[in-house]
């Protein structure tokens, strides 16, 4: 298979899916570019080769074309990443699209106006509210069958396909994953942010140095059920922790006080719970509390039990001894996997756990672990406490980060080499 590096673009016109997600404020500045920045090594190297690029990315959830969703808002940003006047098409299929696509000179990028204006960019129909059953599958039958048309219009500017947008690697999109049937196997690869991603993950998941200890923490434990069956099959130690603690205390008959909790899964804590006895694994939770009177940053606070927390009171991160048996745990591995806060981090006052989680990591890590750190909120609270480069791997994919670990097979990734 080819990669970035074996890959010579000279000459050659390459169709790059990036993910220039990027949320923009009421006047349409960038408020954070870090996933335009992920993208440039990938677009320097085609660029410097001699290549041109065609750029496709998706702004938004968009339900048509709007100025609110335009990707020219981030131009001027693009270009100057790149160090080159980066062109613009106005609509991502046309004429216009078309004819700047073939134009493009070695070393000369095109931008092409928001993948998702079209609904076959995702596949589904955009219907009117209240549309019947029967229209609703006929408008289903007819954007698949326009999909193709859209994809194979995408696909014909460019001789070879190149995807670099990890954060939606897990949609079988027109752009991150149809688009592939269209290049042969020699014209189709990762940039580098994918391969990035996937190196991470498989280095955890499959080529996993022993002792491999997951921390998942966050609000819910519904929301992360999948991943935690699934890394029970493969860690030594589970950390289950955040706001998830409770249900599980409640599930083994603890008082938790208005702590939050799950009711209706209190059968699948105690399914979690025999499941990590059976395979042998260390299923580690809190054992004490740091307590607020309300879930406010100036709430009272108070230590104590989880298993004992009386009412009018609740647990928003953990205590001192908790953060003893954690950081123990982590410091002793040497592979880690962090998903999820193990207390309110947003509020000052209920970050220190986390921080005390990300220390060990980070001191793990520098007597030769490997730490993935992904999923949503445990990004920002690594970037929080400044430690982003001190850990081994900081992803940038939510959803996608997540069903990987899940074991998941994701499109954007099978579609470029096959499983
Ligand atoms: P998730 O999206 O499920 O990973 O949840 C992340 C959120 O969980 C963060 O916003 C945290 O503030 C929140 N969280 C962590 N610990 C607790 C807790 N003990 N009580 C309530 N929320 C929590």
């Amino acid at each position: 298979m080819q990669t970035i590096d074996s890959f010579n673009f000279a000459d050659k016109k390459a169709f790059i899916r990036v993910d220039f997600n990027v949320p923009l404020d009421e006047n349409f500045n960038i408020t954070d570019d870090t996933r335009i920045r992920a993208a440039i090594p990938t677009l320097k190297k085609i660029l410097k080769d001699g290549g041109s690029v065609i750029i496709g990315s998706h702004l938004g959830r968009p339900t048509g074309p709007t100025n609110k969703y335009s990707l020219k808002h981030i131009l001027p940003r693009v270009s100057e990443l790149l160090d080159v006047d980066v062109q613009f098409a106005n609509d991502c299929i046309g004429e216009e699209a078309e004819s700047k696509a073939a134009a493009l000179r070695p070393g000369e990028a095109l931008l092409l106006e928001n993948l998702r204006f079209y609904a076959e960019e995702e596949g589904k129909p955009r219907l009117p509210e209240g549309a019947s059953e029967e229209e609703t599958t006929a408008a289903k039958k007819a954007v698949k069958e326009s999909q193709k048309e859209f994809t194979k219009k995408l696909a014909s500017y460019a001789d070879v396909y190149v995807n670099d947008a990890f954060g939606t690697a897990h949609r079988a999109h027109a752009s991150t994953a149809l688009i592939a049937d269209y290049f042969d196997a020699d014209h189709k690869l990762f940039g580098y942010l994918m391969q990035n991603e996937i190196n991470a993950v498989e280095k955890v998941m499959s080529e996993t140095e022993r002792p491999f200890t997951a921390i998942m923490g966050g609000s819910k434990v519904s929301t992360k059920i999948e991943l935690i069956k699934n890394l029970l099959n493969k860690v030594d130690n589970l950390i289950l922790a955040g706001g998830m603690t409770y249900t599980f205390v409640k599930a083994d008959g603890g008082k938790i006080g208005n702590s939050i909790v799950e009711n209706d899964k209190l059968d699948l804590a105690k399914e979690i719970v025999e499941l990590a006895k059976q395979k042998g694994i260390n299923l580690v939770l809190a054992t004490d509390a740091k307590l607020a009177d309300s879930f406010s940053n100036d709430a009272k606070i108070d230590f104590g039990s989880v298993k004992e927390i009386p009412d009018g009171w609740e647990g928003l991160d953990i205590g001192p001894e908790s953060e003893k048996i954690f950081t123990e745990v982590i410091k002793n591995s040497k592979t880690i996997l962090w998903n999820g806060p193990v207390g309110v981090f947003e509020f000052d006052n209920f970050d220190k756990g986390s921080r005390a989680v990300a220390d060990a990591i980070v001191e793990a890590t520098q007597k030769g672990a490997f730490s993935l750190i992904g999923g949503g909120d445990s990004v920002a609270c690594i970037n929080k406490f400044g430690l982003a480069d001190d850990v081994s791997y900081v992803s940038t994919g939510g959803g996608a980060l997540l069903e990987m670990i899940e074991g998941k097979s994701l499109p954007g990734i099978k579609a470029i080499r096959g499983y």
